[in-house]
């Protein structure tokens, strides 16, 4: 985890609003459409200022704003030179993409507004350029999604607009007006709730109302991202019996299938994608690491058996088959009441249940035994023993009677 540390004095006090700016650059806007799908909490939330002691935010967004032109781009500018008079902080989408390289041809690769170059005509600013001004005064760096987190997609193997993430942009030595390095929200794309979550925390913190929420060594929200997918995976119990999936459908392990959750670093499967339903494997997806910084490269060719597997998950068929089966007759066990026990058979209309074989019953005492090594066991429950109030049913003319 990070050892930071933000002097108190750079803390502003008493903040009613606090400006979020949105800046896409190489970007799907996959990020804009799963954050207004948050619901714990929601943009509306934070838009309207409901979380208690969170100052209220104004959101400068290109998509989801009411006002358009000179008049939107009003308040980049200010924020920009530092005058806008109110704390802010700066949302990044999508890669930073090397505007050099498009500028040689006279072209642009992304951007926001104009300004007039020399001869009056206006001129495209590039989101890379917006980054550079705003990141002086704002109070923190936000990158959300893969792209503005680590290059994600558009710095791909070929990489044909020499894209990079936020943190390779400003630098390792970036510190925000509150002495913040880059703070990053990975995922493609990153779960709703996660960046509104991590959002409101920061504004907790701005208004001084909440710690410093703590981040790991990469700049992630360590509580969100601290975990592997794998560990709150609805499919670990088949993993560790050694149960894998053959084909995209089946309810087991998807690991053989191309799932590379043991290694990944994502809580999609706890949290849900949108209001708590879907998330990669609950749907039956393999997870295929987009929350990583080597995504996608590193994960590729998707859907193909990592090769770790070979050794993890032949290891738990083996092991798996000896814990499953044990599990199985205490299982069996825990099916039964006593009463069943004492009679040797399950009074069932609805099938026929096999009675314990002998090495089953010798395998039960022992188990009983370590279970109340320590503890009285209860004693045993005389359930069911009202026998004269038994019925006892006949079939007369085809109708059942008693
Ligand atoms: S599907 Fe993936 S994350 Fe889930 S248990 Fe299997 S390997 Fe782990
Ligand atoms: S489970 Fe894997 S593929 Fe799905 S969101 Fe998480 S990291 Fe991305």
């Amino acid at each position: 985890m990070s050892a930071l540390s933000v002097s108190a004095s750079l803390l502003p006090t008493n903040i009613e609003e606090v400006h979020a700016f949105w800046i896409a650059g190489g970007s799907c806007d996959g990020c804009s459409i799963a954050i207004v799908g948050a619901t714990s909490p929601s943009v509306e939330d934070l838009l309207r200022g409901v979380i208690p002691g969170a100052p209220k935010i104004v959101l400068h967004h290109p998509v989801l704003a009411v006002t358009a032109g000179e008049k939107f781009m009003a308040p980049f500018r200010l924020a920009a030179e530092g005058k806008l008079g109110a704390p802010f902080v700066v949302v990044c989408e999508g890669s930073i993409m090397d505007e050099g390289l498009a500028g040689a041809t006279g072209g642009y690769w992304s951007g926001l507004g104009a300004d007039e170059d020399e001869n009056g005509d206006p001129q495209p600013i590039p989101s890379s350029s917006w980054v550079k001004r705003m990141s002086k005064h704002a109070a923190a760096m936000i990158a959300v999604g893969t792209c503005a987190t680590w290059g994600g997609i558009p710095a791909a193997a070929g990489n044909p607009t020499n894209s990079a993430g936020l943190m390779d942009f400003l630098g390792e030595d970036y510190r925000s007006g509150l002495g913040l390095p880059v703070v990053n929200i990975p995922g493609c794309a990153p779960q709703g709730d996660n960046m509104t979550e991590t959002i409101a925390a920061v504004l907790l913190f701005l208004h001084g109302l909440g710690p410093l929420p703590e981040f790991d060594e990469l700049g992630r929200p360590a509580w969100l991202f601290g975990e592997t997918v794998h560990r709150g995976c609805t499919r670990a119990g088949f993993y560790e019996e050694g149960e894998f999936a053959e084909e995209y459908g089946d309810k087991e392990c998807l690991v053989e299938v191309g799932c590379w959750g043991p290694v990944v670093q994502c809580n999609i499967n706890k949290r849900g994608a949108i209001g708590g339903m879907g998330g990669c494997m609950n749907v039956g997806a393999p997870c295929i690491g987009c929350t990583m910084p080597g995504f996608p490269d590193s994960f590729a060719p998707f859907y193909a058996t990592p090769p770790g597997t070979i050794v993890s998950s032949n290891i738990s068929r083996v092991t798996g088959s000896i814990v499953g089966n044990l599990r199985k007759m205490t299982q069996n066990y825990q099916n039964r009441t006593a009463k069943w026990n004492r009679d040797g058979k399950v009074p069932s209309g609805w099938g026929h249940v096999e009675e314990p074989n002998l090495i089953e019953k010798v395998a039960h005492f022992a188990y009983q035994k370590l279970q109340f090594w320590n503890s009285p066991k209860p004693k045993e429950s005389t359930h069911g023993n009202i026998l004269e109030h038994k019925m006892d049913w006949k079939k007369e003319n085809g109708k059942l009677k008693v």
